[in-house]
């Protein structure tokens, strides 16, 4: 042999692509030599190292390709803010059974009650149990449908997004749509119908779709679709954020009687 064997071995674990088998292997040998442990262990180890850091690494980038807003997650949720989404219930859905079933899910309530919040924390859960999560709002994806229409590259958005599983729509009903606007998003939420999960925030109850998708005879046939197979939450109450602001405010006002 023309090179020494440490040198072969880098270069041979660099051509496999294994980063952390090469980063490791020195010391994982010099820790195995030590405690005289048989060659598979040793082995078994470098391979669960190097297992374990690309099961980080696919994490992370479903994260990213997920585009949440903010990484907010269930440890700084407030169960007891919002009664209307039971903690039990929610932490039945981050074990992702109903994205297997191609449920829905709707979180419904006024601004500042933790929606957004609760779909990012649910988005994140499922994105560790290995599904392909996107975070849109719902006037960003209508924006996104309307420039890819007018482009004629509508069919490769629509299979991109039908890669995701589930698509989370957050704010439906802050902004109205253009006719197009919500036929297209129509079309997104119809085709998805028994086949993948959507789950949409919205602040408006159902009832009121109406001046989001223009007409009646379109509302009905979403709500249809969309309501099937779903979890409905009322997250209805008291702004949190509104809560807190006050709550700060009194905590630093001078307290009476002292
Ligand atoms: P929404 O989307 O319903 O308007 P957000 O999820 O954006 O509300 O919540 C507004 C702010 O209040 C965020 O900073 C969020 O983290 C926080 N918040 C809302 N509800 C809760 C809760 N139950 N526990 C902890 N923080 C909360
Ligand atoms: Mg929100």
């Amino acid at each position: 042999m023309s090179q020494p064997i440490p040198m072969l071995l880098k270069a041979n674990l660099k051509q496999l692509k294994l980063p952390t088998m090469l980063a490791e292997h020195d010391k994982l040998a010099r820790e195995a030599a030590d405690a005289d442990e048989p060659y598979d262990s040793y082995l078994l180890r470098l391979t669960e190292a190097e297992l374990a850091t690309r099961s980080a690494n696919a994490l992370t980038s479903r994260i990213r390709a997920a585009a949440f807003p903010v990484l907010k997650d269930f440890d700084t949720f407030d169960f007891t803010a919002v009664p209307g989404l039971p903690k039990q219930k929610v932490l039945e859905l981050a074990r992702g059974e109903w994205v297997e079933q191609h449920f829905n899910c709707c979180l419904i309530g006024g601004s500042g009650t933790g929606k957004t919040h609760a779909a990012t924390a649910l988005g994140l859960a499922l994105c560790r149990l290995g599904k392909r999560v996107r975070f849109v709002t719902a006037a960003g994806l209508v924006t996104q449908l309307e420039e890819a229409h007018q482009q004629h590259r509508l069919d490769r958005l629509l299979a991109q997004l039908d890669r995701c599983d589930p698509l989370i729509v957050d704010e439906l009903g802050y902004l109205s749509f253009s006719r197009t606007g919500a036929e297209l998003l129509f079309q997104v939420f119809a085709d998805r119908y028994e086949r993948r999960s959507l789950l949409v925030t919205s602040n408006l109850p159902f009832g009121e779709w109406g001046q989001v998708f223009h007409g009646d005879r379109m509302t009905a046939a979403l709500l249809d679709r969309l309501t099937h197979r779903c979890h409905i939450f009322e997250m209805n109450g008291e702004s949190y954020r509104f809560r807190e602001s006050m709550k700060t405010k009194k905590d630093g006002a001078p307290k009476k009687g002292k």
